[in-house]
């Protein structure tokens, strides 16, 4: 599907720390779990297989981190962008929903704690996730939010106007809300060390070795890639809005949205101390999302969408410079020093898809956005799936495959949403 270059000259590129040594697959093996995909879905499902005792071997078409795990803003989000856990849990049905959001709930906790366990160095900050509201009638949206998920546990406030002013440091917002779990990291060092992990704890990882349409073979799982094979009990799809040709039908479920994101310059200290100084990640309301988190040098990571992708770098410096200082006017003029892109997959319905893929094969497809630690959680989910834990008991409602019907065509229009959500964003009171 979407270009498949490797890494686009990053901020994480140039800051990760360097990839576990891993060769392409150049003979036939066999596992108990084949994975395709080194993003965080393939990754933490590999990790926690392996944790139960599983032999794993991961292929990644490219290299760990190539997709939408080494791109994205590093925001460790537990909740979805529009549909609400009240919502959710009505789609999902019964105790599945109910677990589903559950699941949801304790995602960002679930990713820190595997950053701990494996001491995984990736800038990880659990400094908590802030969703301001931009206008005044937009903290209804962030009161209902905070009521549904207080009711289900989460460790979630209500803040508001000045309190949100303090934190961050700027009165663009009208309040807003948190969830104190949350925060940010380097995604692609998180990624290269999940791989890491996973190459402890016994399991392989293949990286260039594009995997082919997996085929049954009596009981097996029968996986070709240009110079080998694997083949296993149980198969897990972990390749999500970068899926190719592997599953034609898995990647026109989804409409690719390009997602740019930028760095600044690190800034100095006095700057720190004004903008953001609890250093949160923070992604407001407004349909053309603004959303920023530092990274380990204090550059704010950030970013934007485009209509038309002509002369994008030139473009996005001068809007989301500007936007930058009007919203922190103590910036003056914001200076970027990198910016690249990747593939947010969007379902017509917000909502991710779940799917048995035949006999023992899971996959999945819809992030929106927020499948940083949604896709660390799933990847958990995925392994209890796997070994023994009944569908009656799993967070996960599977549904058939359902291709958008002329995907091609709406994925040529979907872009001009965005000039719909900018005119709603200058209009809501
Ligand atoms: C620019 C951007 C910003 C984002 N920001 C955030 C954020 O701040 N917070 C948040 O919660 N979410 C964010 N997201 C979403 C989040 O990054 C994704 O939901 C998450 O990384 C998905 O992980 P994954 O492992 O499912 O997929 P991916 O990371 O995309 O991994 C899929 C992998 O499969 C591989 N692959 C494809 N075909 C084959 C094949 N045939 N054989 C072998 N391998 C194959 C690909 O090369 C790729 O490495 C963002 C996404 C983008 C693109």
């Amino acid at each position: 599907m979407a270009d498949r270059a490797f890494h686009p000259p990053s901020l994480w590129a140039e800051t990760a720390p360097p990839p576990p040594e891993t060769a392409t697959l150049d003979s036939e093996i066999k596992a108990d779990v084949v994975i395709i995909g080194g993003g965080f879905t393939g990754l933490s499902s590999a990790l926690h297989l392996a944790e139960a005792g599983r032999n794993v071997v991961v292929l990644e078409a490219l290299e760990i981190g190539s997709g939408a795990s080494g791109r994205n803003n590093g925001q460790v989000i537990p909740t979805l962008t529009r549909p609400d856990p009240d919502e959710l849990a009505a789609h999902f049905g019964g105790e599945t929903g109910e677990r589903f959001v559950a699941l949801l709930r304790d995602a960002a906790g679930t990713l820190f704690d595997v950053v701990r366990r494996y001491d995984i160095d990736c800038e990880a900050a659990q400094t908590g996730w802030l969703q301001p509201v931009h206008s005044p009638g937009r903290i209804k949206i962030a009161e209902r939010r905070v009521e549904q998920w207080s009711r289900r546990g989460a460790d979630v406030a209500l803040i508001g106007r000045e309190e949100m002013r303090d934190l961050l440091g700027s009165d663009r917002w009208y309040g807003g809300w948190t969830a104190r779990t949350g925060g940010s990291i380097n995604p692609l060092a998180l990624a290269r060390g999940l791989a890491k992990a996973v190459i402890g704890l016994g399991g392989r990882v293949f990286t260039q070795s594009p995997a082919s349409p997996p085929l049954r073979q009596g009981d097996r799982w029968v996986v070709d890639t240009p110079n080998g094979r694997v083949t296993a009990e149980a198969l897990v799809m972990a390749t999500n809005t970068y899926t190719d040709r592997v599953n034609p039908d898995l990647a026109r479920e989804v409409v690719p949205v390009t997602s740019w994101q930028m760095a600044t310059e690190p800034l100095s200290d006095n700057l720190r101390k004004s903008i953001v100084p609890g250093r949160q990640a923070v992604s407001d309301t407004h349909g053309d999302l603004h959303f920023f988190r530092y990274d380990a040098a204090g550059r704010l990571v950030t970013g934007g969408a485009l209509i038309l992708p002509q002369n994008a770098e030139q473009r996005l410096k001068q809007r989301i410079g500007a936007r930058l200082s009007r919203i922190f006017p103590q910036l003056g003029e914001v200076r970027f020093s990198h910016v690249w892109n990747g593939y947010v997959g969007m379902t017509p319905d917000f909502k991710p898809r779940f799917h048995k893929l035949g006999p023992n094969a899971i996959g999945w497809a819809g992030c929106n956005g927020r499948g940083v630690s949604l896709a660390m959680a799933l990847g958990k989910e995925f392994a209890r799936a796997l070994t023994g834990t009944p569908d009656s008991e799993l967070a996960l409602r599977f549904e058939p495959v359902h291709p958008i019907p002329l995907q091609p065509l709406v994925r040529r229009v979907a872009r001009l949403n965005l000039a719909l959500y900018r005119w709603r964003d200058g209009r809501e009171i």
